[in-house]
């Protein structure tokens, strides 16, 4: 036992010294998916995540130790940018010679929300951009080719077959991208009312309009008169459909659709997904399941 617990002691001394290979660190679920299709067929290229896979949008989230340690052992560090990692003057002073490669550089940015707003409103009322860009997949293009040159520059070894990988994720999304603009176009009704300020883009990109978004931070419930508020704005919108998200509990939205008749149904930012075996295209397959939830909320 004492033999067998020592060698595993051992074992675990030296794995870090002869642990060949590199270490690409993202910062949460859209980025690990972007990065892992492009360190696909390179073994000697690790992507790990820090933010455990149910943790969803980065809004307020603190490091964890384990991030820390991660961090340390990273060799480039890839984020989503726009504001999402606010913890990112943390990390540039912790680890000063870590590269940080921003996916949003070059993405146009949208601020504040041309939508009825209720409850709490930090992003609009500070001016700071809204974070959520990979939901539109010409912005998920541009990502990609961020982090793509960012990884081809660290690890030169590896460039071809990370060039290779961002030609087929491009097409990829290129065509997810024009059977979003088909599939969304023309339909009877454009306005949706969500619950977390991430749709801007993908309504931006795909013709629909956000008419309100039910801001409220993560498990706090609207307050009645803010509920009356925005019972009457759905009704004075002619009850459009509520959309809600998978990673937040929807407490306000059934009050709301039992209250105005207006129906419910859910949108995926993709910001949580499955952790083990990644299928590399579960971006578009979610896109696409989006895609046809509205396709059915906007049909009348
Ligand atoms: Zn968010």
């Amino acid at each position: 036992m004492l033999k067998k617990a020592f060698s595993l002691f051992l074992l675990l001394m030296l794995l870090p010294v002869f642990s060949l290979g590199e270490t690409v660190v993202t910062s949460f679920y859209p980025i690990w998916l972007l990065a892992l299709n492009l360190a696909d067929g390179i073994p000697g290229l690790t992507v790990r995540n820090l933010a455990a896979p149910d943790t969803g949008c980065l809004h307020d989230y603190q490091l964890q130790t384990r991030d820390m340690k991660a961090l340390s052992e990273a060799d480039l560090f890839l984020i989503n940018g726009a504001g999402m990692e606010s913890y990112v003057d943390l990390v540039a002073s912790a680890f000063p010679d870590l590269p940080v490669a921003d996916a949003s550089a070059g993405v146009p940015l949208l601020y504040g929300l041309d939508a009825l707003q209720i409850g709490e409103a930090e992003e609009a009322e500070s001016g700071e951009a809204n974070a959520h860009i990979w939901l539109s997949a010409e912005n998920a293009i541009r990502m990609a080719e961020n982090l793509a040159r960012a990884m081809a520059d660290r690890f030169p070894v590896y460039a071809p077959r990370i060039t290779e990988n961002l030609d087929g994720l491009t097409a990829r999304l290129a065509a997810l991208d024009a059977e979003l603009r088909e599939g969304l176009s023309g339909l009877p009704r454009q306005g949706i009312i969500t619950f977390h300020e991430a749709f801007p883009y993908f309504a931006q990109a795909y013709g629909l309009k956000v008419l309100a978004v039910v801001n409220r931070e993560p498990g706090e419930t609207l307050t009645p008169s803010q509920l009356a508020q925005l019972a009457d704005a759905i009704v004075a919108l002619d009850c459009p459909p509520l959309f809600v998200e998978p990673q937040y509990e929807d407490l306000s939205a059934r009050t709301l659709a039992a209250e105005t008749g207006a129906r419910i149904f859910t949108l995926d930012p993709v910001v949580t997904g499955p952790e083990d075996q990644v299928p590399l295209d579960y971006y578009e397959t979610v896109m696409r399941q989006n895609m046809q939830t509205l396709q059915e909320a906007l049909s009348d």
